[in-house]
């Protein structure tokens, strides 16, 4: 059986669509299926839609989460209550054509246990290509594992990929880090990029620029390390100064150089330890919010029913 997890923020415009496409696609890419839509806290009627297309059509399956807690949450949460021997994952707005599905789940059954669908670039603002472009090859250098350009979080697991991400109990979960921490045998199908269905989409400039910090900062401790070496690095160029400064004066007999020297150095130096302490602070943060070992996700209601529905799933 194939489980589809969609996560839906606010998708009111686009769900019934959604799920007429799947309700077409699927029956011809698998035996039988069921779909979990989850809704991530939603502000307008998205939940009450979900209701509806499960009274409707048992297969679609709904979760509701108790607020917003993020795609990264919902899509937990839909795993974490899948059924199915394999797993998709796709997007509310269709940009995740399911049709791919046809190409992907063979390569599930030839042994794979993840298929990522990589997307192409075409229609993207080309700042924000470029500026992805910039990050996955930072990325790649700083990080351990291996992130690939347009490979998001469309893509099918085996029951066992998916074991293996639920065992992953980590907080602040970085999905595509983690798909790609997990390992296994990974295999790539590309499509043409797509335009939303309807609505529009939940990222602005800024949260992409924190959700780039977070994938660095969720995989290892190098920017720790990259500290040291910029301090070090710091010390030894204002020693050399010192030096060069001092020399002068006996050599030459110059009083030492003028206050602008002073305040740029004062003021660099505060900048530069500002943004170390920084760095520090993004780590003792995560150990904070690791420490406390909250729940990923809360329930409020589900098609299960309220007796079969839990409140906190722990993994
Ligand atoms: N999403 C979610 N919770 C959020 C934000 C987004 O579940 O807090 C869902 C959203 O409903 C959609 C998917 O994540 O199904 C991708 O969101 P979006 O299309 O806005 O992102 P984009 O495609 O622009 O990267
Ligand atoms: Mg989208």
């Amino acid at each position: 059986m194939l489980s589809v997890v969609v996560p839906c923020y606010n998708e009111e415009a686009v769900v019934d669509s959604m799920v007429a496409v799947l309700k077409d696609v699927l029956p011809q890419v698998a035996d039988s299926f069921e779909v979990l839509l989850v809704d991530d806290g939603s502000r307008d009627r998205t939940l009450e839609r979900l209701r509806a297309i499960h009274a409707d059509d048992p297969r679609f399956r709904y979760l509701a989460l108790s607020r917003n807690f993020g795609k990264e949450s919902a899509m937990l949460a839909g795993l974490s209550q899948a059924r199915g021997d394999a797993v998709a994952i796709l997007d509310a707005d269709l940009q995740h054509p399911p049709t791919l599905l046809a190409e992907m789940l063979p390569l599930l059954a030839d042994g794979k246990d993840q298929v990522i669908a990589r997307r192409t670039r075409t229609g993207d603002k080309p700042v924000r290509t470029m500026f992805s472009k910039a990050y996955y090859k930072i990325f790649n250098r700083l990080i351990d594992v291996t992130l690939e350009d347009g490979a998001g979080d469309f893509r099918v697991l085996s029951r066992r990929a998916v074991r293996a991400l639920l065992a992953v109990g980590e907080y602040n979960r970085f999905s595509k880090g983690l798909f790609s921490w997990i390992g296994f045998d990974t295999a790539v199908v590309d499509y043409e990029n797509v335009a939303r269905a309807g609505g529009e989409t939940k990222w602005s400039m800024r949260s992409l620029v924190n959700y780039g910090i977070d994938g660095v900062v969720s995989f290892n401790s190098r920017p720790l390390r990259l500290a040291i070496y910029f301090g070090a690095f710091i010390s030894l160029v204002a020693f050399v100064y010192a030096f060069w400064v001092l020399g002068d004066a006996i050599i030459n007999g110059n009083k030492a150089a003028g206050y602008v020297t002073t305040i740029c150095t004062v003021v660099g130096f505060g900048g530069v330890q500002m943004i170390l302490l920084g760095v520090i602070g993004e780590y003792l943060g995560r150990i904070y919010l690791e420490t406390k070992g909250r729940p990923h996700f809360l329930l409020k209601e589900s098609s299960e029913g309220p007796e079969h529905t839990p409140v906190a799933v722990l993994l």
